[in-house]
């Protein structure tokens, strides 16, 4: 494995760069000086590094489909300059960024690798400096062709590197703060680095990254709970704007059998609304085919989510939506991988 010598470190915010309030006492974003200040290690890595901020930088509860589409222009924008990307990101909505950006960099050929910490950089205990080194070289990491080992939108946390639009936020207290229940890690950062080839991208080098800003955010997640209310539903589905529904359903994607919950996702998709169909367990699929509680859902075309988290399914929904106007084109799409984020069972 070569080294190559240029990656761009993008600080949008998050704990990793994070001071207390001397009000308040609560962690607030600090600016990208607080953090070099704090990782005297960056003169001895060998790799170059450039250095974007967010001005200001955020706490990822504020980070926005416009972000995203900034974080698109910044990679975009110097893309050819940088044989890899690492986004420092707070972890709290890390794998809704890490999902939307593997739909928005369509053919992606380079590394971008988002990281973060659940102690700030400037603490004894921090995990933050582990994360950002391992981070830096798993994204300037090359095969000895040159092709890079891991040319997709990853999430590298506490020695895992995982595919970005199967992740999820699983622990807010341990390091261990993300897991793919669904996928193999792409790499296991030990002594060495464990690559996971067979799990890991390949995309088409003759072809150029395509950049893609637009989401549209006409989209809610709603979960189904024993004694949902009906009117409530109807509410909900009512809104005019709504054009997009993530669906947590009980298992392998089962849901109550009342008439009216049926009758009002069918009459919501028959006027465009996109119903997908997603577990609440975090580990397994969807087959609205097993129960009879499942089957129901198929009648109303609904579509299955399969094996994809809740992250990765609402920012292929917004995704879609952006680009096509038409739900069943929306459906179509939903029911295929663009970029891993799912795995389609053999029919059998
Ligand atoms: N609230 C923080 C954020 O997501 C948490 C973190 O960074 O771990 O920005």
């Amino acid at each position: 494995m070569k080294r190559t010598n240029r990656v761009l470190l993008i600080y949008t915010g998050g704990t990793i760069g994070m001071g207390c309030n001397k009000k308040t006492g609560a962690l607030e974003p600090l600016d990208f000086s607080h953090l070099v200040d704090n990782v005297p290690e960056f003169k001895h890595i060998e790799t170059e590094i450039d250095t974007y901020q967010f001005s200001p930088a955020i706490d990822s509860s504020n980070m926005s489909p416009k972000m995203w589409a900034q974080l698109v222009d910044i990679v975009a924008e110097r893309y050819e300059l940088y044989d890899g990307f690492v986004i420092l990101h707070g972890t709290d909505t890390m794998a809704y960024t890490a999902a939307a950006l593997s739909f928005m960099f369509e053919n992606l050929t380079k590394p971008v690798v988002l990281t973060g910490s659940q102690l700030p950089i400037g603490q004894l205990r921090t995990d933050g400096k582990e994360n950002l080194m391992a981070s830096i070289e798993l994204a300037s990491a090359h095969h000895q062709d040159g092709t890079p080992c891991v040319p997709e939108v990853s999430i590298y946390f506490n020695g895992h590197l995982l595919r970005g639009n199967r992740a999820t936020k699983q622990n807010a207290e341990e390091f261990n703060a993300f897991d793919s229940f669904n996928y193999p890690h792409l790499c296991e950062a030990g002594v060495n680095f464990t690559f996971n080839e067979h799990s890991i991208l390949k995309p088409d080098y003759t072809k150029p990254m395509i950049p893609h800003r637009e989401m549209d955010n006409n989209v809610i997640v709603f979960s189904l709970f024993p004694g949902l209310e009906e009117n409530i539903v109807k509410h909900l589905l009512d809104a005019p704007e709504l054009r997009g529904i993530v669906m947590r359903s009980y298992g392998s994607g089962n849901a109550p059998q009342v008439p009216w919950l049926v009758e009002l996702l069918k009459e919501a998709a028959s006027r465009g609304v996109v119903v997908v169909n997603v577990s609440q367990c975090i580990t397994g699929q969807v087959e609205m085919g097993r129960y009879d509680t499942g089957y129901q859902l198929k009648d109303a075309d609904i579509v299955s989510g399969y094996d994809t988290t809740v992250e990765a399914a609402i920012a292929k929904l917004m995704f879609l939506q952006a680009k096509f106007k038409d739900a069943d084109t929306v459906r179509e799409y939903m029911k295929k991988s663009i970029a891993g984020e799912i795995t389609i069972p053999e029919q059998g």
